[in-house]
């Protein structure tokens, strides 16, 4: 069942290791089946190099194995209560990627300072109020910094994305390690300005009219 969520988000695990989001076995994306509501999500304590599209273990929201032979990642229960929470979330992503996870640490969101990343996510990265690992109080704790937000940081933990899609997901964890690094070396030379939110706002609107194939409005058309 569900054989093409399950190679997609076995794709976009296989996508944090190769940039360098991930050590070890520690990360993880799922996706939501929009028609079902099934999520898909990586078997836990498995290396990444080891995921295929079978391996993939299918759970319905209460977290009951639907199909699979392994258990689900340690995480399943806060990607669930996400999914419980945010209709509009088809795919999460989580990692503990070092720049992103640094402002983590010091409790400390990633300030809107560069527009590569505002232009996905229309504002800064907030981060959470400390939050014991669990489903219960890392979920109510993202859901609560997110705000109806794509991604979030769990203070002294890391970084959840959320998007339409597995990939989405995926994509903004990759933005947004990159926004992080850079932030950090710019911040080592000083104090950095963030962008007026009326500017957050107008950019966030044209990449959505513009960017890539799907974009709303065609340029030059
Ligand atoms: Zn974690």
């Amino acid at each position: 069942m569900l054989e093409a969520l399950k190679e997609e988000v076995c794709a976009q695990n296989h996508e944090l290791p190769a940039n360098g989001l991930v050590v070890g076995s520690g990360g993880n994306v799922s996706g939501r089946d929009a028609a079902t509501g099934l999520v898909v999500i990586k078997p836990s304590g498995v290396k990444f190099a080891k995921l295929t599209p079978e391996t993939m273990v299918v759970v319905d929201l209460d977290g009951n194995v639907v199909e699979g032979k392994m258990k689900p990642s340690v995480d399943t229960g806060i990607h669930l209560f996400v999914y419980r929470h945010r209709a509009d979330v088809l795919g999460i992503t989580h990692t503990h990627s070092p720049y992103a996870s640094s402002f983590a640490a010091r409790g400390e969101r990633i300030p809107a300072v560069l527009t590569p990343i505002t232009h996905i996510l229309g504002r800064d990265v907030p981060c959470s109020r400390y939050a014991t690992p669990g489903e219960v109080d890392t979920g109510q704790a993202i859901i609560d910094a997110a705000d109806g937000g794509w991604a979030v940081l769990v203070k002294a933990h890391g970084v959840f994305t959320m998007g339409k899609s597995a990939s989405e997901a995926t994509s903004i964890a990759m933005y947004l390690e990159e926004a992080a690094m850079t932030t950090h070396l710019a911040l080592t030379r000083g104090p950095i300005k963030e962008l007026p939110q009326e500017e957050i706002d107008r950019c966030y609107s044209w990449f959505r009219e513009n960017y890539g194939q799907t974009g709303q409005k065609k340029i030059n058309s």
